[in-house]
């Protein structure tokens, strides 16, 4: 089946077609400045095939038909007729407490995406202009949602509520969800296939490092506890947010430099992090860059990225009682060998050794033979979750 995989932001959108049968991607792009002076679309074909056009794309529906038209391009696409798309998958981010699986989208679930607004204010609105959009240029054709939040619905109880008055749980859904779950759950996964054991049988964390970061821990095939929060901000440094910080720091600062509740926000969400801390960039190819000229600042910032991961690390393990497999994956875990090496250095009490050749040359498995825990740097590969997901929701419905 082709699926056309969507995952629409409040100014791009990046899109996958994907041949679910034989996994086969069998084109990429991304769709920037909607709305905007200068949109643009690129898209990489299988066979290397790259193109990139200029236009004026307006929003979301109009972004979608250029989409459809570079795929039925005669020169660049991969498909002749648009019917070719079997269905389409949505990347959501907040499922909120409602949605613990992907689902076939309705108007049913369309208003429950936007009772969930408030959870998501910046992701949830572009995930429903998209669906909108599909549904006015292809108006025949099942759409599904697999949501961010999913994997991490059955947390336990002490995992997922924050040491607030319950009350505020109950009347604002004020709790952990944690995202990426797709993510993990399927470089998890992956894993245990690499190690021949069973999925429901493994303790795995997995270190998602990429623009945003976070962890999870996995017991038996369930996430039991993740580092991402009530929002993305929570846990792990990350490019431009802060992650962990004491709470009171937010209300003093506002009284300090007068901050409004807007200006907080972005202070956390796009002015903190690896950018903040260094000054330098969010972008860690220029912080180990910088970290080659001494720079100090850098240097800070980077050991708190390690630092954080290293300490979730062994609060995960003691969480779940032991750790069989540790996996890096996003573009920071998949990449950086400097990273992996940093957070597994000196883990050996933990089971955790690394084999500095395999790490260097960016095996699947970078622990040394003698390492009790496994460890592997594994991309990670959303789009085909949603694909498959998305496929065995709309073959059930065929059926
Ligand atoms: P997103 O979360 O937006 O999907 P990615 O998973 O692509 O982002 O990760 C982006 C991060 O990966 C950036 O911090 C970038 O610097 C980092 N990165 C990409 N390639 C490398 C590399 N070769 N070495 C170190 N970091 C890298």
């Amino acid at each position: 089946m082709k699926v056309l995989v969507l995952n629409c932001g409040s100014s791009s959108i990046k899109y996958q077609l994907i041949e679910t049968e034989k996994k086969l991607k069998l084109a990429k792009g991304i769709v920037e400045r909607i709305g905007m002076a200068g949109a643009v679309l690129s898209q990489k074909r299988f066979d290397g095939d790259n193109l990139k056009i200029a236009g004026e794309i307006l929003d979301h529906t109009m972004a979608i038909e250029y989409v459809l038209s570079v795929l039925l391009s005669k020169t660049h696409g991969v498909i002749s007729f648009k019917e070719e798309i079997e269905a389409v998958g949505h990347r959501v981010v907040h499922g909120g407490e409602t949605f613990s699986d992907s689902i076939l989208i309705t108007d049913d679930v369309i208003n429950v995406l936007r009772d969930n607004i408030e959870l998501a204010p910046l992701h949830n609105p572009p995930n429903i202009k998209g669906i909108q959009a599909v549904k006015r240029i292809l108006p025949d054709v099942p759409q599904c949602a697999v949501f961010d939040t999913a994997f991490h619905s059955n947390m336990p109880h002490k995992a997922f509520l924050y040491g607030l008055p319950y009350d505020l749980y109950k009347r604002y859904k004020i709790r952990r969800y944690g995202f990426h779950g797709t993510s993990h759950w399927y470089v998890s996964n992956k894993a245990a296939e690499l190690m021949g054991k069973n999925f429901f049988d493994l303790k795995i964390i997995t270190a998602h490092l990429g623009n945003g970061c976070s962890m999870a821990a996995i017991k038996d095939g369930k996430s039991i506890d993740t580092t991402m929060g009530f929002t993305p901000l929570e846990g792990l440094l990350m490019g431009t947010r802060c992650g962990d910080i004491d709470p009171s720091i937010i209300t003093f600062l506002m009284s300090k430099e007068g901050l409004t509740l807007f200006e907080a926000n972005t202070l956390l969400n796009k002015h903190s992090g690896l950018m903040g801390v260094s000054g330098v960039s969010s972008d860690m190819r220029e912080i180990l860059s910088a970290l080659e000229d001494n720079d100090k600042k850098a240097k800070f910032a980077f050991d708190i990225f390690c630092y954080r991961i290293k300490k979730y690390l062994g609060a995960y393990s003691a969480a779940m009682g032991g750790l069989d497999a540790f996996v890096f994956t996003g573009g920071i875990g998949e990449n950086s060998s400097k990273v992996r090496n940093e957070v597994c250095s000196d883990l050996e009490f933990l089971g955790i050794e690394i084999d500095i050749q395999k790490n260097n040359s960016q095996s699947e498995i970078i622990s040394a033979d003698s390492s009790k825990v496994k460890v592997f740097c594994l991309p990670t590969n959303e789009e085909l979750v949603i694909a498959t997901d998305t496929e065995k929701i709309v073959s059930g419905i065929k059926k």
